[in-house]
């Protein structure tokens, strides 16, 4: 779609030129959104609801990333197949890692191992059992009947989060709006918080590897690490045969673009981009507004036969 308009726009002489210099040219220039979600996790599109809307704003590729769990693939590829963007099946593995939540992207889990299903079914079940705890832990605080109210919240029997607690308490009025409870009650140190383990980064990383996907350290500037442990991170990452790093992602800053990019060539792992899309309303970036990779960061979907 992208040659045809090239070549529309420059003319036979620029269809001459040597193929690497449109591929280059392809890649650069394609609308590539990695990391999204639907409301088989926390965001609140149905499957095809976010191809559309992601068609829609010009995206040329885009992943269906949802957390710990991959049941919303099928219907994602069948809308990308009636509206023309390639769809990249993805998963979004939550890990814990010396005390702290990280999240590692699956990109490209064609044919998800049993390894893999197994392991997500594992952490759904873990999420379940956290559900319990944290509605425990509110109803302490005088929030009644959270936990059938968060159920009501999800788009998916299998799959609970905190974001739909969050939901939850913003319809009973607890609080104006998702970001407040996350404040006040749902953050580490917070009423609402449990801690919990959830798989290990050697886990996520195997999972992934076993599908045949690349795995990727999801918005690592989220992450309350300092310089020395984010390189620890990095490089323990990149031996257990992680791929690459977000480096553009909805909750980055411009300067945080630039310091990943350059950990990512420190540590020769790829740079990703995705927006981290959850609903229309209150995302950092909606789906496909995202800025390009800074110079110097090779793709992870540089070696992608992409159309
Ligand atoms: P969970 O995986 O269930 O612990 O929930 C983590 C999810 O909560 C993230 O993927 C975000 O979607 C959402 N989240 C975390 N912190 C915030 C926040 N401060 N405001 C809004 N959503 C948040
Ligand atoms: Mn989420
Ligand atoms: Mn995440
Ligand atoms: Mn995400």
């Amino acid at each position: 779609m992208v040659f045809m308009g090239l070549c529309k726009q420059e003319g036979v002489i620029f269809a001459m030129i040597a193929p690497y210099v449109l591929s280059s040219e392809l890649m650069t220039t394609l609308n590539i959104d990695l990391h999204t979600h639907s409301c088989i996790s926390d965001g609140v599109l149905t499957p095809s609801q976010l191809v559309t809307r992601a068609a829609e704003r010009g995206v040329d590729v885009l992943a269906l990333t949802d957390h710990d769990d991959v049941s919303g693939l099928a219907q994602a590829v069948e809308a990308a197949h009636a509206s023309g963007l390639q769809l990249i099946s993805g998963v979004e593995i939550s890990v814990t890692w010396q005390s702290q939540t990280l999240h590692v992207v699956g990109l490209r889990i064609d044919s998800p191992s049993a390894e893999l299903m197994a392991g997500l079914a594992g952490l759904r079940a873990g999420r379940k059992d956290r559900a319990v705890r944290i509605a425990a832990q509110l109803q302490r605080f005088g929030i009644h009947d959270s936990l059938a109210g968060a159920w009501q919240q999800t788009g998916n029997p299998e799959l609970i989060g905190r974001l739909h607690f969050a939901r939850f308490l913003v319809a009973s009025g607890v609080c104006k709006d998702v970001h407040s409870v996350f404040k006040r009650y749902l953050s580490k140190g917070k009423p609402g918080y449990v801690a919990h383990e959830w798989a290990t980064l050697d886990e996520a990383v195997g999972w992934i590897r076993a599908s045949g996907g690349q795995a990727v350290l999801a918005h690592p500037g989220r992450y309350e690490l300092g310089s020395g442990k984010m390189a620890s991170l990095l490089g323990l990452f990149s031996e257990l045969g992680g791929a690459g790093i977000e480096v553009v992602t909805g909750s980055h800053t411009p300067d945080q673009y630039l310091r990943f990019a350059r950990l990512a060539q420190q540590f020769k792992l790829l740079g990703s981009r995705g927006s981290d899309f959850h609903t229309p309303e209150d995302s950092y970036r909606d789906v496909g507004r995202l800025p390009q990779l800074p110079a110097g960061c090779t793709p992870i979907w540089h070696d992608w036969a992409l159309n």
